[in-house]
C-alpha cells in the first residue's frame, strides 16, 4: 500500500528573472511525509515559470540568465500583440515545468551539486509550486 502527500509551496518573487533555490524547501516535505522509497514529483501550475535541476553556483546563476538569451527577448512573436511575454511562455517550455526525483531511504536522491530551481520568468509575482510525494 502506498501513500500520497501533496503539498503546495508558496513564493513571491521580487525579479523579471529569477531563479529561486527550492531544494529545502521540498527536502522538508519529503522528510514530513514520511516516504522512504518512492517519488518526488515537483511541479509548477504556470506558464511563465519552469522547474530544473543543476547546480547552485553563483557564476552559472548568471549563465543561466544568459541560456535564456539564446531566445531572443523580441521576435514580433504573435503572442506579444496581446500580452508582451511571449519570451517567458517559450523559456518556460525550454526548460519544462516539472522534475520528478527518486526518493530512497526517506530522502531526495539529488547529486552532491545537484539542486532544485524554480525559474521566475516573468516576475514578480505570486507563484506556487506542487510538490507530490508517493511511495511507502
Ligand atoms: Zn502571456
Amino acid at each position: 500500500m502506498y501513500n500520497m502527500n501533496s503539498t503546495i509551496i508558496s513564493l513571491s518573487t521580487d525579479g523579471e528573472t529569477q531563479f529561486i533555490d527550492i531544494t529545502g524547501k521540498v527536502e522538508d516535505i519529503v522528510s514530513k511525509s514520511g516516504t522512504k522509497e518512492g517519488t518526488a514529483v515537483i511541479y509548477t501550475k504556470h506558464t511563465t515559470t519552469a522547474l530544473f535541476i543543476n547546480e547552485g553556483e553563483r557564476g552559472l546563476l548568471k549563465d543561466y540568465e544568459r541560456l535564456l538569451q539564446f531566445l531572443p527577448k523580441e521576435a514580433g512573436y504573435e503572442h506579444d500583440r496581446i500580452d508582451s511575454n511571449a519570451h517567458a511562455h517559450l523559456s518556460s517550455i525550454m526548460l519544462g515545468s516539472s522534475v520528478t526525483i527518486p526518493v530512497l531511504k526517506g530522502s531526495l536522491q539529488l547529486g552532491t551539486w545537484q539542486r532544485i530551481f524554480l525559474a521566475e520568468l516573468d516576475g514578480p509575482r505570486q507563484r506556487r509550486v506542487i510538490v507530490q510525494v508517493i511511495g511507502e
